[in-house]
C-alpha cells in the first residue's frame, strides 16, 4: 500500500483491507448476539455503505430483511451539513427492530435525521452500525450502538467511501495529505 491520487487529492494508507476485515468479523459477531432472532431490517445508507453493508450481512446466519435508502449531505470534501429527503425505503417498519448501516458518521446531521425518519415510521427500536466515526466533528445524540474505528477529522476515502465520485472501489481506506 504506497500514496495514491484520486482526483487532484492525494491520499495515504490508513486502515488496511485485513484490519477493516477483523473490525466487520467483531461487529457482525455483536450484532448476531443482540438480535438474532428479532428478524431485524437492515438499513444501508446509500451510496458510501454499500461495500460494508455487504460484507457485514454476509457474515449474519439468522433471518435478517436488508434494505436500501438514500440521501445527500455532502459534496466535495467538506460537510454542507444539509440534508435531503430520504428515497428508497418501501418496508413496512411498523414493530420492526431496524438497524441503520453507515460508513462514517462526521457530523452526525445525516444520522440524526435518518433516526427521526425511522422512528417516525413506527420502528419498535432502531440502532445504529458504523464502520467509522470522527468525535472531534461529533455534535449529533445518539448512541452508536456498533462501531469499527473512532479516527480523526480528516478526509478519507475507499472501502466505499468516495473523493468527487471516485475511490469507492479501493478496497483500503485512506487519509488526505498535503503532500504530493
Ligand atoms: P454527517 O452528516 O455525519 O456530517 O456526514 C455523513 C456523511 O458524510 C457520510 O455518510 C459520508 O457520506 C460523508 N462523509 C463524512 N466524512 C467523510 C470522509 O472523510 N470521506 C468521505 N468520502 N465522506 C465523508
Ligand atoms: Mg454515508
Amino acid at each position: 500500500m504506497g500514496k495514491i491520487q484520486v482526483g487532484d487529492k492525494h491520499f495515504i494508507p490508513f486502515i488496511t483491507a485485513q484490519l477493516i476485515r477483523q473490525e466487520v468479523d467483531r461487529i457482525a459477531l455483536e450484532i448476531s448476539r443482540d438480535l438474532a432472532g428479532t428478524r431485524p431490517v437492515f438499513i444501508s445508507v446509500l451510496n458510501g455503505a454499500f461495500v460494508f453493508t455487504a460484507d457485514l450481512v454476509r457474515r449474519l446466519r439468522f433471518d435478517c430483511q436488508i434494505s436500501f435508502i438514500k440521501l445527500a449531505s455532502y459534496s466535495g470534501s467538506t460537510s454542507t451539513g444539509q440534508v435531503t429527503e430520504l428515497v428508497g425505503l418501501n418496508e413496512d417498519l411498523t414493530g420492526r427492530q431496524v438497524v441503520v448501516v453507515e460508513d462514517i458518521i462526521d457530523t452526525g446531521i445525516t444520522m440524526g435525521k435518518i433516526i427521526d425518519i425511522l422512528r417516525g415510521k413506527g420502528a419498535s427500536e432502531v440502532r445504529i452500525a458504523a464502520l467509522l466515526f470522527k468525535p472531534d466533528a461529533f455534535m449529533g445524540h445518539f448512541r452508536i450502538d456498533y462501531l469499527g474505528f473512532s479516527i480523526p477529522n480528516e478526509f478519507i476515502v475507499g472501502y466505499g467511501l468516495d473523493y468527487n465520485g471516485l475511490g469507492r472501489n479501493l478496497p483500503d481506506i485512506y487519509q488526505i495529505t498535503d503532500e504530493s
